[in-house]
């Protein structure tokens, strides 16, 4: 038996429960690669998992813990064979199929991919879905023409996970980096990640003209609602919004004035159901364009016993950075 954090739903009721029970191997889901789980991650969305305040776990009871990461202790797939060290972020784990918050997962092969050379699972954890994701939207900020020299980026919701991994990724690869923030005193850790200026988040949270002062060429928006309507409307002429959350609201109360008077791009980043090859192409980016020591200087460790407490403080906002169970 191990231990696991296991979400179960009173059908009467529909009211979501959470507790840490010991759990056996034939209590997993299907899957032809079993992992002894060593490491996983408490994102925004595990917040809303383990808590149920968001509509998150689509099957009872679940196990929550959207990432893991870990070693292959039996394997049906040619892809993976026993010891092979391996990582795991979505495609619906601790949401439709038992997740990372356990000893143990049986998951399919397809879903996992080798440890990136250069990581170690701590670290790979460290990154999570949250830093794979930052890692996305720069890829996609760098697609679409978004260099260093056309100007400043933006990252809203800067001290949280996935604001955090982006100002730090986008520092190392030379952009001025505005830090969007609620938290001011944490100033001096967005300077040490990578920010150059810091901003109160206030400034882009009322209603957004339609077009604004041209402030940025780019910007990677965590927060959504009128955060990115602001961003959008202060985005210079070609730049590009890569949009990745919904921290502050799903609503996006925008016109298109910024995408035809200014041909600005919103780009959307879905890390959920993201094509292997484009995974593995991030944590090789990953590995290679973040900085080891701001990684260790933005992530806090827990244990399996902790998730459920830090839960509630993830979706009130009060998480500094990324947070890895230790399992
Ligand atoms: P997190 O660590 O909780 O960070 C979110 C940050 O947003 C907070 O630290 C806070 O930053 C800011 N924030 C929170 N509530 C806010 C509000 N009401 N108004 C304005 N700002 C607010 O979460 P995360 O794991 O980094 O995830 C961030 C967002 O990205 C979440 O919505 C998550 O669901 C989404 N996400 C999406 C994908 C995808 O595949 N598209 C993948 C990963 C995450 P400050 O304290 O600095 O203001």
């Amino acid at each position: 038996t191990f231990k696991a954090v296991v979400v179960t739903r009173d059908e009467e009721t529909r009211k979501q429960s959470v507790a840490l029970k010991e759990i056996g191997i034939d209590d997993l889901m299907e899957g032809d690669v079993t992992v002894k789980v060593s490491h996983s991650t408490l994102n925004y969305k595990d917040g809303l998992a383990v808590t149920g305040a968001g509509p998150v776990v689509r099957r009872f009871p679940m196990i929550p813990g959207i990432d893991f990461a870990g070693t292959v202790v039996s394997s049906e797939s040619e892809e993976f064979s026993e010891g092979d060290e391996v990582l795991l972020n979505g495609w619906g784990v601790g949401e439709t199929h038992m997740g990372g918050f356990a000893g143990m997962a049986r998951v399919k092969a397809d879903w996992l991919i080798g440890l990136p050379e250069g990581l170690t699972r701590f670290e790979a954890m460290a990154i999570g879905t949250a830093g794979y994701t930052a890692m996305l939207c720069v890829l996609a900020l760098e697609r679409h023409g978004v260099t260093p020299d056309r100007g400043p980026v933006v990252v809203t919701g800067a001290a949280g996970g996935v604001g955090s991994v982006a100002i730090s990724l986008l520092g190392k690869l030379g952009y001025h980096v505005i830090a969007s923030t609620g938290r001011p005193a944490e100033g001096d850790y967005l300077k040490d990640l990578g920010a150059t200026e810091i901003i109160d988040r206030a400034e882009l949270s009322e209603k957004a003209r339609p077009l604004g002062k041209e402030r940025w060429a780019g910007g990677v928006d965590t927060v959504g609602t009128h955060t990115l309507a602001n961003v959008l409307s202060m985005t210079q002429y070609g730049g590009a919004v890569a949009a990745c959350g919904l921290a502050g609201g799903m609503d996006l109360p925008t016109s298109v004035a910024p995408f035809i008077l200014r041909g600005v791009s919103l780009l959307g980043i879905d890390s959920v159901m993201a094509p292997k090859p484009l995974r593995i192409e991030a944590y090789d980016r990953l590995a290679r364009d973040l900085d080891k020591d701001k990684l260790k200087a933005l992530t806090t460790t827990i244990s399996l016993e902790d998730v459920i407490d830090k839960a509630g403080a993830i979706l009130e906002g009060k998480v500094r950075g990324r947070t890895v169970v230790e399992i």
